[in-house]
Parts: structure tokens; C-alpha cells; sequence
């Protein structure tokens, strides 16, 4: 394959630089042994570093997708007995929420539709009914749509119910600014092939090293997604199963880069993104589906056009080296994903709006819009 044969505009996998994908090519190496373990040491310790938590929180590494952080934990921080309110207002969410009834573990639904951000007082008020709640589960960014939930308002009312803050991040950690460190946050769930621009296959639970030692010596509700299991382990230079080897040699450059940028920086870019595609989809007439005021910066869902459909639209872009993504479900028939994450630029992004002119014109003219 070619450099960059695909500009890649769906959420995740992104796109990622030579450099990363050039440290998955690297000398064999057993996971038990020390040059391993320096990685692992080393990926851990950037993580954490990168949100200037190194003092207070603790990376806990999945050889998985994102998934797998956030059932790991649901599955291992609600105690027996206990319960979870989730927030629902897209796919994401309402994963949440099957991961708990999979683990058996009861829930309460506050759900909404999927331009609504969760009001905080809805917390409050469902977290005063259901004292057998221990922890909120909520999305930061909900990928379905574009979405930003009031996590630091949803942590603050929680913090002062007593109870603790499970947050996927995983779309939009180190995208988005997030106070990961905000009291009542204890869990913070991402993965490498984000807004990390790394490549899939690891996924990570950022947790509050106070509340770990409460997970200690309970019954498992999971043997791989057990995250007492891999913190205690991975704290002692070592893993409880095999990990994608190369795939953390390839994180930790992604890192670097990282910490070369700044994530103050790389927000800042996916913010000018954002900007650079919604004024040029304007111009087009595109208009967003997310009311402005609970838009991420990192992905745009887009009302199709009159006559155009999304399937027409995503041919017509990849045929130019596009790859956009399709609406979750039912959305698909009236609306299509841009996301704006990875080593894509502004001037990547003026370039995108072009394409989609280029597009509206072939298609029109083809008579398929
Ligand atoms: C990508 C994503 C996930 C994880 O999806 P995987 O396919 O398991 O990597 C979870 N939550 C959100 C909000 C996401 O965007």
C-alpha cells in the first residue's frame, strides 16, 4: 500500500504517521522479558504523565478493543450488591448498559435522544431515588452522533451524592479537553487508535489509584477483563495474558508524538478541524444534526442533501481517497459521520470540502442526486 492510500474520516481506526506504524516492525521479544517490560513500564507511565496525573491515577492496559476497557470496568468496580446508573443518549451508552445486564448487574436508565446531552439534574435527582447506586456510567463524547455529555457537571453532582464516575472517553480523550483528575471521576476508559493515533488492538482504563484497592480480593465477574487482575499484575513489570506486543511498541511511539504536540496542542488542531470542515459544509449547504452548544470537535454528523443518499456519497469520496462513515442505525437514512481525528490537518480538511464539491457535482450531474 501507498502512503496514506485512505484519508480516513470515520472515528477510529484514524489516521496515524510512518512512524507509528514503522514501530510495529521490531525484533521478536517474549512478554516476559525485560525489554518488554519496558515498554509496558514506559506506555503506562506516558499516560498517565501525558494528563498530568502521574501522582494520583494509574494506566491499566486491555489487549482489546475499546470495548474491553469499558466492560472491564463496569464488571469490576460496581460492588455485589450494588448498582449502576447509566446514561444513554446513543450506541455507545446503551453499550453501557448491555455490559451491565451481561454481568448481571442491575441498572437504572436515564436515556434521551441522541442530540440531548444528559442534564446533570436528572443525576442528581435519579442518584437521591436509588440509593443502591454506587456508580455512574456515562459517555464523554458519544461517537453515534457528535455529542459531548456534561461529565465534570454529572462528576460534581455525584461527588456530592457520594457516589463515583465510570467515563468513556474513547473518542475523545486527548481530543477533547476533559478533567480526567475532576473529584467523583474514578475510571476514564480510551483505547490506542483514537485520538491517540495509534494503531487498534490495545485499550486502557485510566483509574484513580485511591478507589483500586476496594477491588481487591472481590469475586471476578470476568477472568480476562478483570482489572484488580491486570493493575496488580502490570504493577509488578508483568501480564496476566499474552498482549499485543507490537501493538504497545507502536503506542509508545504514538506517545512520544504525543508529548512532541502537546495535548493542549492536538485539541487545539481537531478545534481548527472542525471549524475549517462545518464552515466549508456550510458553504455546500450541509447542516449538522447536533445542536451547537453539545458539538464535540472531533466528529460532525451532516444531514444529507435532498436526493442524496449516503451510499452514493461514500462511493463517490472513497473513488478520491475519502472514507466517511455511515449514520448508526436509522440515522443512516437522513444523515453520515465526518470525523476530524488523527494526523488529519486544516489544510487535510479544506481538501475534504473540496472533495465533497467534487462529489455533489458528478453525482448531480450523473442525475444519482
Ligand atoms: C470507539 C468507541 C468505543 C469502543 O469501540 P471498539 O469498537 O470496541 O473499539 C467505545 N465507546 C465509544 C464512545 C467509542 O467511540
Amino acid at each position: 500500500m501507498t502512503e496514506r492510500e485512505w484519508i480516513l474520516l470515520n472515528p477510529g481506526p484514524a489516521n496515524t504517521s510512518p512512524r507509528v506504524r514503522q514501530a510495529l516492525v521490531m525484533p521478536d521479544l517474549c512478554h516476559r522479558e525485560p525489554e518488554f517490560f519496558e515498554v509496558m513500564r514506559d506506555v503506562r507511565q506516558r499516560l498517565v504523565a501525558s494528563l498530568g496525573v502521574a501522582s494520583t491515577h494509574a494506566a491499566v492496559l486491555f489487549t482489546g478493543s475499546g470495548t474491553a476497557a469499558v466492560e472491564a470496568a463496569i464488571a469490576s468496580v460496581v460492588p455485589p450488591e450494588r448498582a449502576l446508573l447509566v446514561v444513554d443518549n446513543g450506541v455507545y451508552g446503551d453499550r453501557m448498559r448491555r455490559i451491565a445486564r451481561a454481568h448481571r448487574i442491575p441498572a437504572e436508565v436515564l436515556s434521551y435522544d441522541v442530540t440531548t446531552p444528559v442534564p446533570p439534574a436528572d443525576v442528581a435527582r435519579a442518584l437521591r431515588e436509588h440509593p443502591e447506586i454506587s456508580h455512574v456510567a456515562l459517555v464523554h463524547h458519544e461517537t453515534t452522533t457528535g455529542l459531548l455529555n456534561p461529565v465534570e457537571a454529572v462528576a460534581d453532582v455525584a461527588a456530592a451524592a457520594g457516589r463515583r464516575v465510570i467515563v468513556d472517553a474513547m473518542s475523545s480523550l486527548f481530543g477533547e479537553p476533559l478533567d480526567v483528575a475532576r473529584d467523583g471521576i474514578d475510571f476514564v476508559t480510551a483505547s490506542a487508535n483514537k485520538c491517540l493515533q495509534a494503531i487498534p488492538g490495545i485499550a486502557f482504563v485510566l483509574a484513580r489509584r485511591a478507589a483500586l484497592p476496594a477491588l481487591e480480593g472481590r469475586p471476578a465477574r470476568s477472568v480476562y477483563l478483570d482489572l484488580a487482575g491486570h493493575f496488580t499484575t502490570q504493577e509488578q513489570d508483568n501480564t496476566p495474558f499474552t498482549p499485543a506486543v507490537q501493538v504497545l511498541h507502536a503506542m509508545r511511539e504514538a506517545l512520544l508524538e504525543l508529548a512532541e504536540e502537546g495535548v493542549a496542542a492536538r485539541v487545539a488542531r481537531y478545534a481548527e478541524n472542525a471549524r475549517v470542515l462545518r464552515r466549508g459544509m456550510a458553504a455546500l449547504g450541509f447542516s449538522i444534526l447536533v445542536p451547537e452548544g453539545a458539538r464535540s470537535s472531533i466528529l460532525t454528523t451532516f444531514r444529507l442533501l435532498p436526493g442524496l443518499t449516503y451510499d452514493a456519497l461514500h462511493d463517490a469520496m472513497k473513488r478520491r481517497g475519502y472514507v466517511i462513515y455511515a449514520g448508526q442505525g436509522q440515522i443512516r437514512t437522513y444523515a453520515f459521520r465526518v470525523a476530524n481525528m488523527g494526523t488529519l490537518t486544516p489544510k487535510d480538511m479544506d481538501a475534504v470540502v473540496t472533495a465533497f464539491a467534487e462529489c455533489l457535482r458528478e453525482l448531480r450531474s450523473s442525475g444519482a442526486s
